[in-house]
């Protein structure tokens, strides 16, 4: 018997957040007033390396994982990536690695990555608008360099999607325009509902703009339909447009949750082990893994976690529950 036959509950994906370093703070993630200049951030010897993170997701794969998804912080300031990306590639069993990004190192890092084997990227960008995006990312940085990103990397070869998370009087007024813009490039836009993760973004379900309430508001001027999803647990809910080649998806957490599919683990860059995004704890690989434990210790360990995982937090949550549990940040966990 392998250990995947020995596995109760499905694990398909695994996202690996690899620092937990940002060039941005954006306001609902890492606001500045919290990671200020000051900040400190976990020193290089508590991270995993990337043989570390590689036997890991070896194992992961071996208890059914396809997908491993690279996150951050912005994983794009983590040297070696692109060798790191070549060790993923030759795992057998794993189907896809993809990476999300803020999109911003892509001119100077979407080539070697695509050589070492990388195809699919997400990238985020919250607006279209010079001053809306600037305050969101809380650097006043402009979308103009993403968008050039976005085009180059489109260039290389990248399959790309682009997460716009949608905040009430933020930036709703971008959604229509976003989705017109990327419409036309044929590029798949994914609005993201604004999440409780971590304690610092003084979330609340009034800045929630849900799915229904964006579709909505793109239905005035839009023929749209839904997809069907193409395999289980699949996040996005997907539409396509009925008169281009294009569609858009919703990442609805907040307002039709969707824990009773969810088959995804997360790895921390410092190698701790989240069986749920909005976690208040995770378990330490890391000591384990430089302890010298074997392949099999290992497994055991990876395999007890998860099967007592009882995770549902979106199905449960409250206004109450979002305020009063400290959950893990966003950026340290990758989303
Ligand atoms: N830095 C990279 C980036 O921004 O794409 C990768 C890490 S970031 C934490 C991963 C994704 O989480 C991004 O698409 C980001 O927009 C999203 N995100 C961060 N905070 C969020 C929140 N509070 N609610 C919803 N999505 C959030
Ligand atoms: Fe950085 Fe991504 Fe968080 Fe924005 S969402 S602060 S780009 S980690
Ligand atoms: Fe999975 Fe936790 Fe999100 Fe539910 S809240 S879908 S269990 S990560």
């Amino acid at each position: 018997m392998t250990i995947t036959d020995q596995l109760q509950r499905p694990l398909r994906d695994l996202r690996i957040s690899v620092t937990d370093r940002c060039n941005f703070r954006c306001t609902y993630c890492m606001p500045k007033e919290v990671f200020g200049d000051d900040y400190v951030f976990m020193p290089k010897s508590e991270l995993l390396s990337f043989e570390e993170m590689t036997r890991l997701a070896k194992l992961f794969v071996e208890f059914g994982v396809k997908k491993v998804r690279l996150t951050g912080g912005e994983p794009l300031l983590r040297r070696d990536l692109p060798d790191f990306i070549r060790g993923l590639s030759k795992i057998d069993g794993l189907e896809d690695v993809g990476l999300t990004t803020n999109g911003l190192l892509l001119k100077q890092y979407g080539q070697p990555l695509y050589d070492a084997g990388l195809r699919r990227l997400n990238i985020s960008l919250d607006a279209l608008s010079e001053k809306t995006f600037g305050e969101m990312n809380g650097r006043g940085i402009g979308p103009e360099r993403v968008l050039a990103n976005i085009d180059y990397a489109k260039s290389v070869g990248f399959q790309i999607k682009v997460n716009m998370v949608v905040q009430k009087k933020v930036n709703d007024h971008e959604i229509v325009p976003m989705a017109r813009f990327f419409k036309e490039r044929g590029i798949t836009l994914r609005f993201i509902e604004f999440m409780d993760v971590g304690t610092d973004n003084g979330w609340s379900f009034k800045q929630v703009i849900t799915k229904k309430e964006i579709l909505a508001k793109l239905q005035e001027n839009e023929q749209l339909e839904p997809v069907a999803a193409s395999y289980f647990g699949e996040v996005a809910g997907r539409y396509r447009y009925t008169d281009a080649q294009a569609e858009i998806g919703f990442i609805t957490s907040v307002s039709e949750s969707f824990c009773s599919s969810c088959t995804r683990a997360r790895l921390s860059s410092d190698g701790k082990f989240y069986t749920c995004l909005f976690a208040t704890e995770g378990f330490d690989l890391r000591s384990i893994l430089r302890s010298g434990a074997s392949d099999e210790e290992l497994a055991r360990a990876i395999k007890s976690v998860w099967e007592k995982r009882v995770d549902r937090y979106s199905d449960e949550r409250t206004e109450q529950t979002a305020n009063s549990r400290k959950k893990i940040r966003m950026s340290y966990i990758g989303g």
